[in-house]
């Protein structure tokens, strides 16, 4: 058994066909940059979110950063993320001039914690970002409720959960990414809809702000040579968007995989005391970006190491919260004495298990078989 943390090769092969000619139409079209590829993309998951405007990019870091410019923001704002997320959600809101503000995150979902969001806010705040982390979707009822009260911008990190629905209170279901100002997503080859390279994309039901996030991405111009602002340069090629208009048509069934494996990790894992199996949101669907486990009391370095003698390979995200980054020392002083308390236990027992859409049942019979005999001291 050749067990990997995520199977590209085992999904390619059973849309080859597919995949190389699309491929080969870009190819044979030259139309590399800005083909027609990128638009009917464009449109076509536009349509799968139900959100007005998707504007693509050239990746999931650039699109939080096109979205934070996109913003009326200055120097010195404050921007609320989660303490437990992957440092490109942080590391644009720095680099732009911004302050971070990092929030620790609810202990089940690992989603930022909308308890401990409000105590955040402070007169500079503007924007926050949450992440819907491993597939599933931050509180946003309650984050949306936060950001009309103090009148701030949300931007729905969604590169860990295209595809998920958020069950609103009110009955109302909406795709993940579609609910505040602005949200973005990254087509990283491992992620839920993954492209064959770097890809990204905003989404946005403002017009203005579709039109605003369309220039930046484009060296600020709406006219041809008329730059009306300083943007980027951060396109989606067209050979990606054709590759992701075939994978798009998959993603359900994709995502349907990816639950149905973690369902029988669920029911395999469940019984032992060593082992904390993923909570579900009662908000939201979770599509499984990662399968994620706490540990309780396990020496983890060595688990991983028994796994990986075994041929199972496993890996921690993330194994060091931002607030004891050092990219983040800068920033400590507006932690402004808070505790992290979740994602500093988190960091330390948490575990992922191979995650992807080709997982079959004797791999993972194979996997939790393994993984109860490591635990059974
Ligand atoms: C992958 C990821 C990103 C960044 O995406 P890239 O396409 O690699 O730039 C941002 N935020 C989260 C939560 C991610 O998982």
């Amino acid at each position: 058994m050749n067990i990997q943390m995520c199977d590209l090769r085992g999904q390619y092969l059973k849309i080859k066909s597919e995949i190389d000619a699309a491929i080969q139409e870009v190819i044979d079209s030259t139309a590399f940059i800005k083909g027609k590829e990128v638009g009917l993309f464009q449109e076509e998951l536009a349509s799968y979110l139900g959100v007005k405007h998707v504007i693509g990019c050239a990746n999931g870091t650039d699109a939080l950063q096109i979205a934070l410019m996109a913003l009326d923001l200055k120097p010195g704002d404050e921007v609320i993320t989660p303490d437990f997320t992957f440092i490109a959600t942080v590391e644009v809101v720095a680099l732009l001039g911004l302050t971070p503000i990092l929030v620790d995150v609810d202990p089940s979902t690992f989603t930022i914690d909308a308890k401990r969001l409000e105590e955040a806010i402070t007169p500079k705040t503007k924007a926050i970002i949450p992440v819907h982390l491993f597939g599933q979707c931050a509180n946003m009822d309650e984050i949306m409720r936060l950001a009309q009260k103090y009148n701030l911008y949300v931007i729905e990190d969604t590169a860990q959960a295209l595809g998920a629905d958020y069950f609103h209170s009110d009955g109302r279901v909406s795709k993940a990414g579609t609910i505040g100002a602005v949200g973005t997503t990254s087509f990283f080859p491992s992620k839920n809809l993954g492209c064959y390279g770097d890809g990204g994309a905003l989404f946005t039901n403002d017009d203005s702000l579709a039109n605003e996030i369309r220039s930046i991405a484009n060296h600020g111009m709406k006219v041809r040579y008329h730059h009306d602002r300083i943007g980027v340069n951060s396109r989606l090629d067209t050979i990606q968007a054709a590759i992701l208009r075939v994978k798009l048509k998959y993603l359900d069934f994709y995502n349907k995989a990816r639950i149905e494996a973690a369902n029988a990790y669920d029911s395999a894992l469940k019984p032992c005391s060593k082992i904390i199996t993923p909570a579900r949101a009662k908000w939201s669907s979770h599509i499984f970006h990662q399968y994620t486990l706490k540990l309780n009391n396990v020496d983890r370095e060595r688990l991983q190491k028994d796994l990986a003698a075994k041929g199972i390979p496993t890996m921690v995200y993330y194994p060091i919260p931002l607030h004891k980054q050092k990219a983040f020392e800068p920033y400590r002083e507006f932690n402004y004495g808070r505790s992290f308390q979740v994602s500093d236990f988190l960091s330390s027992s948490v575990i992922s298990l191979p995650m992807h859409t080709e997982l079959s049942a004797d791999v993972i019979k194979y996997i939790t078989e393994t993984l109860l005999e490591a635990l059974k001291d």
